[in-house]
């Protein structure tokens, strides 16, 4: 298992590096968050052990066991799944990076519950960047007035945008999606000069994320495995 997992992250790095090339970016241009959800702790102490230090989790519950039982490591936490109102606290206290903010409420309970003391808490604005109808994140006109509602807030730091785009077999198609985020980016750094992160990209995608300038990549399966279905 540990050779696998260690196999696997120098198969995405050197993945991650040529992309980064074929762009004519540098290869440090864009940090991989290695999606640990469902894993048990022992694969993250692997991953870190080959030299991941940023890990990100969508089940608040299962994340806060995680990084109890993972507090010896010096770890970056980033919360990357769905945030119900009533649970931003834990999140406020215990993670580093949150990129699923889609409403200004969250933005504010969380600006309210960081705890003084500590940096701001990271954030990416999430976008529904395909209009999905079932998907999480705002509408890409919604962006620029939550932005700037979010930017003023003193307990996180809005940082930029996240999005998962529509599945697509078609390179070209998931490429537009990646560019429209880009481009919203830039929109936003008009007005709010600054913003330096596009969360964008997963195992299936991650060439053109990174061909439109992804910044952060999210992987998991490509890292660790297929992941069991989760029960309902
Ligand atoms: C699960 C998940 C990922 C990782 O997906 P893989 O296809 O396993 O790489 C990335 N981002 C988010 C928001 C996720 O929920």
């Amino acid at each position: 298992m540990i050779t696998s997992i260690s196999e696997n992250i120098d198969q995405v790095s050197a993945q991650i590096a040529k992309a980064c090339h074929l762009a004519g970016r540098s290869s440090d241009s864009v940090s991989l968050l290695a999606v640990s959800k469902t894993r048990p702790a022992e694969d993250i102490r692997a991953a870190y052990a080959c030299g991941l230090i940023r890990f990100g989790e969508n089940y608040l519950q299962e994340a806060l066991d995680k990084i109890e039982q993972l507090s010896d490591l010096p770890l970056e936490w980033h919360f990357i799944g769905p945030i119900q109102s009533n649970k931003t606290r834990p999140i406020a206290e215990q993670f580093d990076w949150v990129h699923s903010v889609d409403r200004f409420k969250i933005g504010q309970r969380l600006s309210d519950q960081r705890p003084p003391g500590m940096a701001p808490l990271n954030i990416c604005l999430q976008v529904n960047i395909s209009r999905e109808e079932s998907k999480s994140g705002c509408l890409p006109e919604e962006a620029p007035a939550l932005a700037r509602q979010l930017s003023a807030l003193p307990g996180i730091r809005l940082r930029g945008l996240m999005a998962i785009p529509k599945a697509s077999d078609d390179e070209q198609e998931q490429r537009r999606a990646f560019a429209d985020l880009r481009h919203l980016l830039q929109q936003l750094n008009s007005d709010l000069p600054g913003l330096d992160t596009l969360s964008m990209g997963m195992s299936g995608d991650l060439n053109p994320a990174i061909a439109e300038g992804a910044t952060i990549v999210r992987i998991g399966t490509a890292l660790f495995g297929a992941r069991a279905p989760k029960n309902a």
